[in-house]
Parts: structure tokens; C-alpha cells; sequence
């Protein structure tokens, strides 16, 4: 499954998060935009359905199709079965030990998948060999 734009009900496309970054990916100004609004970003920015409350709306806002928000949590909750179906089949090889690393083939695009599980609490990681593919840190 190719992965589909990251589309969340209500949120801007362009929205990317304002810890790591001052712009969006279309280059609006995060701090420009919100202007003389007070309160933290996320409550005053018009990159969320809910906010609304910034005096200078954003002309560059694009808001998801229900078929892009759609496509996204089918595409999520795919990765979540797998994930959860890779940690099954680690788990069923490894019950004796508490610890230990291997390989297995990724049930989502059948490439190698390696895995350690922690000695500390048993938590097991993983991550495919194939780019963008199942990764994750229990
Ligand atoms: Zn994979």
C-alpha cells in the first residue's frame, strides 16, 4: 500500500508541526500569522478546524478531501495490524528468552525485518529494511 497524504480531519495539509519548524510547507510564517493572538499557537492558528480564532485567516489553508482522510486511517490502521502482527511473531519465536535480536519477514511488504527485545522489560523494537516500512519502539 503506498502511503497516501497525511490527512487529518480538520487540519490544514500543509500543517508540519510548530516545535521543529517556524513555517508550514506551503512557507507561511507561523508567528506572521498569528499576529497579535494570544494564547499558544495550536489554540490560534487557523491551521485546525477548531481554532478559527487568528485575525488573519490564512489563504494558503487546504483542508482534506473525506477520501484523503479516509485513505490515511485505513493506511495507519494497516500499519498498526502489521505492527502488531510483527511483534506477535517475534514474541511467539522468542518465549524462552527474555532477550535477543533476529530477523523476521516483514509482514507488510515481506522484506527483512529486524528486532531486538529489551533484557530490561521485555519490550521488543523493530525496524524493516525497506525504506518508510514498519518501524516502531515499544
Ligand atoms: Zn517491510
Amino acid at each position: 500500500m503506498n502511503k497516501p497524504v497525511r490527512a487529518i480531519e480538520g487540519k490544514c495539509l500543509h500543517y508540519n508541526g510548530t516545535l521543529k519548524n517556524d513555517a508550514c510547507d506551503a512557507g507561511v510564517n507561523y508567528n506572521e500569522l498569528k499576529g497579535d493572538a494570544t494564547g499558544p499557537l495550536l489554540y490560534v492558528l487557523p491551521c485546525f478546524g477548531r481554532a478559527m480564532k487568528c485575525e488573519k485567516p490564512c489563504a494558503k489553508r487546504s483542508l482534506p478531501t473525506l477520501e484523503q482522510v479516509n485513505a490515511w486511517k485505513q493506511y495507519t490502521q494497516q500499519r498498526l495490524a502489521c505492527t502488531l502482527e510483527a511483534i506477535s511473531k517475534i514474541q511467539e519465536q522468542n518465549k524462552l528468552d527474555k532477550a535477543g535480536f533476529g530477523t523476521i519477514t516483514c509482514p507488510s511488504c515481506k522484506g527483512n525485518l529486524q528486532y531486538s527485545i529489551s533484557s530490561y522489560n521485555g519490550h521488543v523494537h523493530g525496524q524493516c529494511k525497506t525504506e518508510g516500512c514498519l518501524q516502531w519502539m515499544q
